[in-house]
């Protein structure tokens, strides 16, 4: 595993590592204000963007129309070490911060988000038992996945609650020992992939339960009987992301499988996205880096009326108003997973993260198609499934709505004290 290589290589370099390695290690641990990424973060950079530039982007466009799931890139990437890079050490993972699995989701990303989104995923199935399972849970599911490519999926949504997940009408009863599982979930990534979900269920039959009470978190096998997984659904992006709706019918789940207590799980399920938005903003600064990256490459060869469109000055301020956005954003999803790495809640600059990164993906991905002409509007270019691939960071891990609307409370809530 060459990540795991790069961690061991980095811990002995340390005594001998430059002044400035040292100061950065030191601001990342958050003393200070350092823009220098350490070396071993440059080499977890290195690496994953040697794996998306030469392994990813040759093979992307063919995932994206045939749906196909990346199987063998999904394999390489685990062997390289750039999934479930935050796994702690204790369960045989790397644990990398969050800083760090943001770096590597950036440049998975730029080489293409639909193979980003299904490694990611297995984050936020994994999250919530991260962050809330205890330790014969952890080594069990988490540890499983250090030894073997399996993937996980998180299963919240449902046909009928998205944004509302106080809405969720999956159930869960206990009868003895054990729970049992009613419910339908809808839009589950990995979901006809994974070895085991992280669930939300009601436990709590009064309706008037708060959310913070009513709902309890499990972790199920995948092969557990009354499991019926739907149909791959057909998105308009990210194509090659497996993304299935799932029954449960009379699932029985041991009610070891609990993570934390009966009625603690909406705050795990919301909580895990501290984790998780940092990456998905991340993801979405690398497609918006390549939207750039394509238009700019393309607007320096295409002539028009005598010279290349770049030297158009319209055209120029367009690049210029895209690198603006993702030097921007970039620093958005940075600063929203050093606050976490260092300890503090994030969830104000983890929605500022994902909400502004989401939408400058589509800005700069449609200015993309624009920079190219009637070529953006073909798919012998890149730049088309660029623009149906952004849509998705404005609408899952919460909506651009949704994410305005956790801005705005945290931001008043500082007007309350
Ligand atoms: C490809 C894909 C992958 C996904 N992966 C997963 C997964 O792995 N696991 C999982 O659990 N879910 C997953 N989802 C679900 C995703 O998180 C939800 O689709 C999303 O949260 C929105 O919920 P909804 O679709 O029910 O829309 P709704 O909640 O019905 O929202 C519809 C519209 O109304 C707006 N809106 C809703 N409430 C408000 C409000 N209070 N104020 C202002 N506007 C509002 C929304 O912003 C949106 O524009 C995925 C979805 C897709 C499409």
């Amino acid at each position: 595993m060459v990540l795991k290589g790069i961690v061991r290589c980095s811990w002995r370099a340390q005594s001998t590592s430059t002044q400035l390695d040292s100061a950065s290690q030191r601001d990342h641990s958050g003393t200070g204000f350092c823009f220098e990424l350490t070396e071993q973060q440059k080499e977890f950079q290195a690496t994953a963007r040697k794996f998306a530039r030469d392994e990813i982007i040759p093979v992307a466009a063919q995932y994206d129309k045939t749906g196909e799931y990346p199987v063998p890139l999904i394999k390489r990437a685990w062997e390289l070490g750039l999934m479930n890079s935050h796994i702690p050490e204790s369960c045989g993972g790397l644990g990398l911060s969050t800083f760090d699995s943001c770096l590597i989701t950036e440049e998975i990303a730029y080489g293409c988000t639909g193979i980003q989104t299904a490694i990611e995923a297995n984050s936020l199935g994994q999250m919530p038992v991260i962050i809330a399972g205890n330790e014969k849970q952890q080594k069990k599911y988490l540890g499983r996945m250090t030894e073997e490519p399996l993937m996980c999926a998180y299963c919240v949504t449902e046909p009928g609650a998205g944004s509302d997940v106080a809405g969720l009408k999956t159930r869960a009863e206990k009868k003895g020992d054990e729970y049992i599982l009613n419910g339908q979930k809808m839009w589950i990534t990995n979901g006809g992939k994974a070895n085991w979900y992280f669930l939300l269920a009601r436990t709590n039959p009064d309706p008037k339960a708060s959310a913070g009470k009513a709902f309890t978190g499990f972790i199920v096998e995948a092969d557990t009987p009354g499991i019926q997984i739907g149909r791959k659904e057909l998105n308009m992006g990210q194509r090659c992301s497996d993304t299935r709706g799932i029954t449960f019918e009379d699932v029985r789940v041991p009610a070891e499988n609990v993570l934390i207590a009966e009625g603690a799980g909406f705050k795990i399920a919301m909580g895990a996205f501290d984790k998780t938005r940092p990456p998905v903003a991340a993801g979405a600064v690398g497609l918006a880096q390549r939207a750039l990256d394509e238009a700019t490459k393309y607007a320096l060869e295409r002539k028009t009326f005598g010279k290349p469109i770049a030297e158009h000055q319209v055209v120029s301020f367009m690049l210029a108003e895209m690198a603006m956005k993702v030097e921007i954003a970039r620093m958005a999803y940075q600063r929203s997973a050093w606050e976490i790495d260092v300890g503090r809640r994030n969830t104000y600059y983890a929605s500022i993260a994902k909400a502004y990164a989401g939408d400058i993906a589509n800005q700069n991905a449609a200015d993309a198609v624009q920079i190219f002409g009637g070529n953006g509007f073909n798919s012998e270019y890149p730049v088309e499934k660029l623009m149906r691939d952004a849509k998705i960071y404005q609408i899952y891990e919460g909506t651009a709505q949704i994410q305005r609307l956790v801005i705005a409370r945290e931001h008043f809530a500082k007007f309350k004290v």
